[in-house]
């Protein structure tokens, strides 16, 4: 019997060039963790990654079709307005052959129902966490009698929860396969879950707690062991949604897997909540080989952290940030400037606030930083709330995502026109990287002698700063015309300082 797995195509399009963040980084790992599954259980197994694909959907079923498997199955993190390439492609699937198919992941559990009904060729979704369903699917394989199993899916039938994972430790090691294989990076997980419940946040839903597992080090280690041989690498990432939990015990086990992490001689990132940051702590991960830290900040309002159940305070964020960048090392920030309750007042606060940590001084983080708004999928809890409220902008090409009406026009107005600008922002950035991998190295290494610079980064810095500023105080007085020419006179900077 074979498994296929597949990357549904999800290349990426222009309104969602920075969306990509909103992603768990643990999805990376799930494709991974079901081939390891399928082989443990005696099957072989095949992965066609098609996520960079556009719309040729005859060509991909062809060559889906071609591996010859026993039951396909589509790694659906999500689609980026993509989903008809995916339905033509299940219909072609399912004109061509009897073969089960089935989808996992994020997308695929937050919006189970709806997605049954569209994609009417899909046999079956596993939900949730996914491996044991997997392997009790696997090990029971009766291609014309599919019947639910918690955890399991099945059109037509009631559909059971499965309850989580006991033993981390026990998983296989997962296959390196896809996107993961062109990182220079090896993303690896030491515990699942997240133990807070910011309204915005997907891994709550997509495990259906709020709650947080470890594995075991022995496990971890195993896994290092197994998979560091696969391919050089330069550096290690723990994606867990955090690396970091209160308490003492905790305290030691990280330590612990710094030590287990130093042995393998390569430096490691993590993510972690603020209020996990402590200097003793992060002053020993660092001696550690600690390099990177990434920070769910979200806001620098307390009114909006408070709204987004955040459960951290501004005063604790700016603590934190000292900390880490007092430590040495590599910050990396996650923020939702645009919140959909949040009023000017608070966008300035905001502004102030990411001005006042120095985050705002190099254009890479501060087009991040000033652009980045929520989004809301189908089946999670902001789509409910949205919903509920009448403030869901649905589209219907993006039949599993969509925007939301702000609270305070005025931001919406704001919003609209930084997204503008960071549009073309990255797909500059895009650009300069594809042309040369070496010139964004180029462009963010100060002092580099002998090669110039492609563009000003200063000066790009600079405008960004400047734009969400004046956009700020423009749509004070709601006069969409003045914000649409002013949004005109920054893009046009913009592009002369870039292209
Ligand atoms: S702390 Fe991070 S991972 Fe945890 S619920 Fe909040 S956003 Fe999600």
């Amino acid at each position: 019997m074979k498994l296929l797995i597949v990357e549904n195509p999800r290349p990426l399009t222009f309104e969602h060039y920075n969306d990509v963040a909103n992603a768990p980084l643990s999805a990376s790992l799930n494709s991974g963790y079901a081939l390891a599954i399928a082989r443990r259980a005696g099957w072989d197994t095949a992965h066609l990654d098609f996520s960079a694909h556009g719309a040729d959907a005859a060509g991909i079923a062809a060559r889906i079709l071609a591996e010859e498997a026993d039951l396909i199955l589509f790694h659906w993190v999500y689609s980026w307005g993509h989903e008809e390439t995916v339905r033509a492609l299940l219909a072609l699937l399912r004109l061509e052959s009897d073969v089960p198919l089935g989808a996992f992941g994020l997308f695929a559990t937050l919006a189970r129902s709806k997605l049954l009904q569209y994609a009417p060729q899909l046999d079956m979704i596993l939900a949730g966490e996914f491996e044991e369903t997997l392997a009790e699917l696997l090990a029971g394989f009766c291609p014309n009698a599919l019947t639910a199993l918690p955890g399991l899916a099945v059109r037509g039938e009631p559909f059971m929860p499965r309850p989580l994972i006991a033993y981390l430790s026990r998983l296989p090691a997962p296959d390196d396969v896809g996107a993961n294989l062109g990182y220079p990076s090896l993303n690896i997980a030491a515990s699942r879950g997240c133990y807070g419940d910011c309204s915005f946040c997907f891994i709550s839903p997509y495990y259906g707690c709020s709650r947080r597992r470890v594995r075991s080090l022995d496990s971890l280690e195993a896994e290092l062991a197994t998979r560091l041989p696969r391919r050089p690498v330069d550096s290690l990432y723990f994606i867990d949604p955090t690396f970091i939990a209160p308490g003492v015990q905790e305290r030691q086990r990280v330590i612990a897997i710094s030590r287990i992490a130093r042995a393998t001689g390569l430096p490691f990132g993590f993510e972690t909540r603020v209020d996990t940051i402590e200097e003793s702590l992060l002053t020993t991960l660092a001696k550690n080989g600690a390099s990177s830290v990434f920070l769910g900040i979200e806001s620098g309002c307390d009114s909006v952290l408070r709204r987004i159940n955040k459960r951290i305070t501004k005063q604790q964020i700016s603590a934190a940030v000292r900390t880490v960048q007092g430590c040495g090392l590599q910050l990396n920030i996650g923020f939702i400037m645009f919140e959909p309750d949040s009023t000017l007042g608070e966008l300035e606060e905001n502004y102030a606030f990411l001005d006042g940590l120095g985050l705002l001084a190099e254009h890479d983080l501060t087009a991040n930083l000033l652009y980045h708004n929520q989004i809301v999928l189908r089946g999670s809890p902001a789509w409910q709330l949205f919903e509920q409220e009448q403030r869901l902008l649905l589209d219907e090409r993006l039949p599993f995502e969509a925007r939301y009406r702000f609270r305070d026009e005025r931001v919406g107005l704001v919003c609209t026109a930084m997204g503008s600008l960071a549009s073309v922002y990255f797909q500059a950035m895009d650009d300069i990287r594809q042309y040369s991998p070496d010139s964004w190295a180029v462009c963010s290494a100060a002092g580099n002698p002998g090669t110039a610079p492609r563009f000003n980064k200063d000066a790009v810095n600079l405008l960004l700063k400047e734009a969400f500023r004046t956009f700020c105080a423009a749509a004070r007085i709601p006069l969409p015309e003045k914000l649409n020419r002013l949004e005109e006179r920054y893009l046009l900077q913009l592009r002369g300082i870039i292209t």
